[in-house]
C-alpha cells in the first residue's frame, strides 16, 4: 500500500508556460579547490554558515522531486566531490524510485581516485570540465596543475559503463579556437560527447573575463561547414545542440544560453547546497526549502511550495539585457 504522505497532488512540476520539470540540479556544496576565472578567481571564499544539505534532506530532496515525475537528478556544486560523504549521497539519491539518469558534474580532480566508487554508487551520466587541453592554459584558468591526472581518470571513467560521458569546455576567446584541433582529437575515437558553453554573465564576473566571451555561433557554422550533422533531440534533452560525423566516435554538444530560444526548452530546477529552491541560474531570489526538509512527514508541503513557487517561473533569463540576476558565480548555485 502506498505511504499516505503521499497522497495529493503527485501531476508532474509544470509552470505557467507548459514547460515541465524531469530534471533536478541538486547542488551539495559551494566549496571549489580550483579557481576558475570565471567562476572563483581568488578560490572559494567561505561565507555564512557552512552547513550544507545532509544526506537525508538531499534524500528528501531527491523523492519529492522523483514523486512529482523527475527522472533525472545532476550532483553539482561547487565541486561535488569534495564532500566526504558524495558517495553516500549518490547512494541514497540513486535508490529513489522513478530517479533513471542520476549524473554528477565535476572538475575531474578526483576523478582517477574515486570514479570507481561514484560509479558504484549508482552514478551513471558523469560530466568533467576540461576548458583547455594544454596543460599550461588549463592552470591558468583553473590555478590547478592537473589536467594530465583528469585525462587518466577520463580514460579510466570510458571503462566503467557509464550511460554517458560528457566533457563541458566553456567557450573562451583566448582558449578555445587555439585547442580546436585537440578538441576535435579527443572525440575522434572516445565515446564521448564534447560540450561547449556559451560563457555567461554572473555578478561577479570580472571586466577582463567579460572580455574572454565569444558567441558559440561561429563553432555551430564551424562544425556545419566540416561536416558534422545536427541530431535530432530526444524529450529530456534540454536545451543543448546535438551534432555528428561519421569520422566520429564522440558527439559535440553546444549549450549556447545567449542563442534565441534558449529558455522554451528549459527542462530543470535547481536545489542549491542551502536548501533554496531556484527556478533560473540567473533568477531574483531562491525559494526556502529547508525547513520542509526535516521530517518524511513534510514532503506533500514540501511539493506544494515546489509548485507554488514555480508559478512565478519567468519565460525566460535576461542575460541578453546584461541582466545576471542575484547569481554571484555559479558554484553559489550549482551549475
Ligand atoms: N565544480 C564542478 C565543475 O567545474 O565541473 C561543478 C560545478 S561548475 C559551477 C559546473 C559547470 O559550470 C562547469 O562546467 C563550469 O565550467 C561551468 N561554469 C561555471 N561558471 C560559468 C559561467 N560563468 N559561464 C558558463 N559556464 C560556467
Ligand atoms: Fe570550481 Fe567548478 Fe567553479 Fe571551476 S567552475 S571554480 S571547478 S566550481
Amino acid at each position: 500500500m502506498a505511504s499516505p504522505i503521499w497522497k495529493g497532488d503527485m501531476t508532474p512540476l509544470t509552470d505557467p508556460f507548459g514547460r515541465s520539470f524531469p530534471y533536478l540540479r541538486l547542488s551539495l556544496t559551494e566549496a571549489c579547490n580550483f579557481r576558475c576565472g570565471y567562476c572563483l578567481p581568488d578560490g572559494y571564499q567561505p561565507s555564512g554558515s557552512q552547513y550544507f544539505l545532509t544526506v537525508d534532506e538531499c534524500q528528501r530532496v531527491a523523492a519529492a522531486f522523483a514523486a512529482a515525475g523527475a527522472s533525472k537528478i545532476r550532483l553539482t556544486g561547487g565541486e561535488p566531490t569534495l564532500r566526504r560523504d558524495f558517495t553516500d549521497i549518490a547512494a541514497v539519491v540513486a535508490a529513489v524510485p522513478g530517479i533513471r539518469t542520476l549524473a554528477m558534474t565535476t572538475n575531474g580532480y578526483r576523478l582517477q581516485r574515486d570514479v570507481a566508487r561514484w560509479r558504484a554508487a549508482g552514478i551513471n551520466q558523469l560530466n568533467v570540465s576540461i576548458d583547455s587541453l594544454d596543460p599550461r592554459s588549463f592552470a591558468v584558468i583553473t590555478g590547478s596543475d592537473s589536467l594530465h591526472q583528469i585525462l587518466d581518470g577520463l580514460e579510466l571513467a570510458l571503462t566503467l559503463g557509464f550511460n554517458a560521458v560528457k566533457v563541458n569546455a566553456v567557450i573562451l576567446r583566448d582558449y578555445t579556437d587555439h585547442d580546436w584541433q585537440a578538441f576535435l582529437a579527443l572525440v575522434r575515437d572516445k565515446p564521448l560527447e564534447l560540450r561547449f558553453i556559451e560563457l555567461m554573465q554572473t555578478a561577479n564576473l570580472s571586466s577582463t573575463m567579460l572580455q574572454q566571451q565569444q558567441s558559440g555561433e561561429r563553432l555551430r557554422n564551424r562544425l556545419l561547414a566540416a561536416g558534422w550533422q545536427p541530431v535530432s533531440k530526444g524529450y529530456d534533452d534540454g536545451p543543448a545542440e546535438h551534432y555528428r560525423h561519421p569520422d566520429y566516435a564522440g558527439r559535440i554538444g553546444l549549450i549556447l544560453p545567449y542563442g534565441r530560444d534558449f529558455c522554451d526548452s528549459c527542462n530543470r530546477l535547481r536545489v542549491s547546497a542551502r536548501g533554496k529552491l531556484h527556478l533560473c541560474l540567473f533568477g531574483t531570489h531562491g525559494v526556502e526549502l529547508r525547513d520542509l526538509l526535516q521530517q518524511d512527514e513534510q514532503q506533500l508541503l514540501l511539493l506544494a511550495r515546489i509548485r507554488q513557487a514555480l508559478k512565478e517561473k519567468r519565460i525566460s533569463h535576461f542575460l541578453h539585457e546584461g541582466d545576471a540576476g542575484i547569481t554571484s558565480h555559479l558554484a553559489a548555485i550549482g551549475g
